[in-house]
This record gives C-alpha cells, sequence and structure tokens, in this order.
C-alpha cells in the first residue's frame, strides 16, 4: 500500500512538472537546433522581383514593398515602409539572410528597424540597423539598461534553430496607440497581444494597410507558446476591430503558399474574435490533441492549448500593475 501512495505521488509530481514545464518541452520536440534547408524556388507572379536567390520584392504600391523569404521554411515577409523623412521596417526575419541590403536597395532614408514581436524568426539577430523601435511596455523597459535590451530565450525561442538571443540598442520607444511619423505618412502603433505578450501591428492611416505580424497571417495561428494568452488574443482582436472602418488589407508575417505577401481583410479578423469568443463559451469545436486546432475560416486556424490549460485573463502588460 505504501508503494502505491509514493508511485501516485510521484505521478503526479512527473504529470504536473510536465505542465509546468510544457512550453519548454513543446519548443524542444519542435526544435531542429539548426537553419532548416531552403525550399525550391518559387514562382510568384509577376508583380514580384527576386532580389537574388532568396529575397523577393512586391511593390504593395509606390511607397511601400513587401520583402518575403519565400525559401525560408517559415516563408516570412517583412515589410519596408516608407515616407519622405524616413522608412520603416515592420519585422527583419530570421536573419540567414540579410535583409538590410534588401531595404536599402529600396530606399536612402534612414531606416528604423521595429520587430511585431520578439520571436527568433522576426528580429534578424546578427543582421543590425542604426535605428531600432520597440513596443513600450512596463515591464519590457524596464529591462533594458541604458536602452539596451537582451531578449530572453522564452522571448526569443532561437533555440529551435540554433538562433542565439540579441541584445537590441533601442532609440525609440512604441507606446500603444502612439503614432509614427515617417514625414508625409504616419503609422498607428496597435498593442495585438495574444501570440505573444510584446506584439504589435502598425496601420498605415493613408493607405489602410495594416502590418500585423504574427497576431494574424493566412494559416496556423499559435496560441500555445510560452507568451501566448487566450484572453489577450481576444483583446487584441477587439482592438484592431475598433479600427475597422480604418484597415482596407492586412499583410501577416507568414504564408502558407505561393504567390505573394499574405493579404487579409478586416472579416478575417471579425471571424478571429468569434473563434475566440466561441472557444471561451466552450463552443468551439477542436482537432487534434496538443495543441488544440480550432478552424477560424477556409485560410486560418487557431492553435491553441486544451481547454483546461487555456487562459482567459488578459494580461493586461500595458499597466505597471502587472509585473512578473
Ligand atoms: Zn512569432
Amino acid at each position: 500500500m505504501k508503494y502505491i501512495v509514493i508511485g501516485a505521488a510521484l505521478l503526479c509530481i512527473l504529470a504536473w512538472s510536465g505542465i509546468a514545464n510544457r512550453h519548454s518541452i513543446v519548443v524542444s520536440l519542435m526544435s531542429s537546433g539548426e537553419q532548416p534547408p531552403l525550399n525550391a524556388t518559387t514562382d510568384e507572379g509577376t508583380d514580384t522581383v527576386w532580389f537574388d536567390d532568396y529575397f523577393t520584392v512586391q511593390a504593395l504600391d509606390e511607397r511601400t514593398f513587401a520583402i518575403g523569404e519565400p525559401r525560408y521554411a517559415q516563408q516570412n515577409y517583412s515589410y519596408l515602409i516608407i515616407g519622405s523623412e524616413r522608412a520603416v521596417l515592420f519585422d527583419a526575419g530570421p536573419g540567414f539572410r540579410n535583409i538590410r541590403e534588401v531595404a536599402e536597395s529600396l530606399t536612402d532614408l534612414p531606416i528604423t528597424f521595429v520587430p511585431s514581436h520578439f520571436h527568433y524568426d522576426h528580429t534578424g539577430n546578427e543582421i543590425t540597423f542604426d535605428q531600432v523601435a520597440v513596443v513600450d511596455l512596463p515591464y519590457i523597459r524596464a529591462r533594458a539598461v541604458d536602452n539596451r535590451l537582451t531578449l530572453s530565450a522564452p522571448e526569443h525561442l532561437g533555440v529551435a534553430e540554433g538562433v542565439a538571443a540579441p541584445t537590441l540598442s533601442i532609440n525609440e520607444w512604441l507606446a500603444p496607440g502612439s503614432m509614427m511619423f515617417l514625414g508625409g505618412r504616419q503609422l498607428q502603433v496597435l498593442y495585438t497581444p495574444g501570440h505573444t505578450d510584446d506584439s504589435i501591428s502598425l496601420l498605415d492611416l493613408t493607405s489602410g494597410f495594416l502590418f500585423s505580424g504574427d497576431f494574424i497571417y493566412p494559416g496556423p495561428l499559435y496560441a500555445f507558446l510560452s507568451n501566448s494568452n487566450m484572453g489577450d488574443y481576444l483583446a487584441g482582436a477587439e482592438t484592431v476591430m475598433s479600427y475597422e472602418s480604418l484597415v482596407s488589407k492586412i499583410y501577416g508575417a507568414h504564408r502558407v503558399r505561393p504567390p505573394g505577401a499574405p493579404r487579409l481583410g478586416i472579416n478575417d479578423v471579425k471571424d478571429l474574435r468569434k473563434t475566440l469568443e466561441d472557444i471561451r463559451a466552450g463552443k468551439a469545436i477542436s482537432g487534434g490533441v496538443y495543441p488544440r486546432e480550432y478552424a477560424i475560416n477556409e485560410r486560418m486556424m487557431l492553435l491553441a492549448e486544451p481547454e483546461f490549460l487555456q487562459d482567459w485573463q488578459s494580461t493586461n502588460r500595458e499597466s505597471n500593475e502587472h509585473s512578473n
């Protein structure tokens, strides 16, 4: 009897430590630890040109360019948004190739790099920029020493492909809701957490383009990582919907297949919000075990934790009150 009790206690401890450490277990299961092999060259259609054998450039209008990495396994897209005084590069890919050369071939203006969030496949890593702007959240600002911010392993996840976490030298802090002025063009910073708690989107108030990072793109959306949160995801969707009338097109950071940059519309955010509301209400149908797969529409799926592990308490990272 004594052994049965000890065995049961041990099982409980093991089960609990597995739950507590599940995010690092999941990341290690998803990790190869090295750069993945390149995809074959793709046919990207007539409005896209190959910059070299790796990057593509697609003009979304005369001052906005999607820089694609269709041969990278995660098919990343970064966006160069050009004003009359400066340009913003929203995301920089995993840095296996130098996206700065592509951006500088498209503008002579100073370029400010803005990561949509701190995952390694967006931060460019060994690629550096003269100007860097990041989201201004109290818990991030508190970690920066002389405006230098070293990314943590759980927020960067570079171990998945053998990429060391960089230290960013920050020139500009972007408060949620604030404006970036590029000269004749302004971008509003929207705080769109959920995928991660440090995720932002940029809304171009002139063209109505919303650059959404990993918050939303056509394909599977990851809402089960270490700093994902379901309550945040819903809050982020509500924030975007509150700008509904200003959004013309949405450009995300990944795509599943060619051709061209990953494009969505505001109705896709509406579908995401509906799916999140249905999951919270226990009305959504899911497949899979871990992560659970919830269909959003024919172009998107939300990957979340099983119901009993989902956190619907929004983390409210915009305030100082939440300090962990
Ligand atoms: Zn990400």
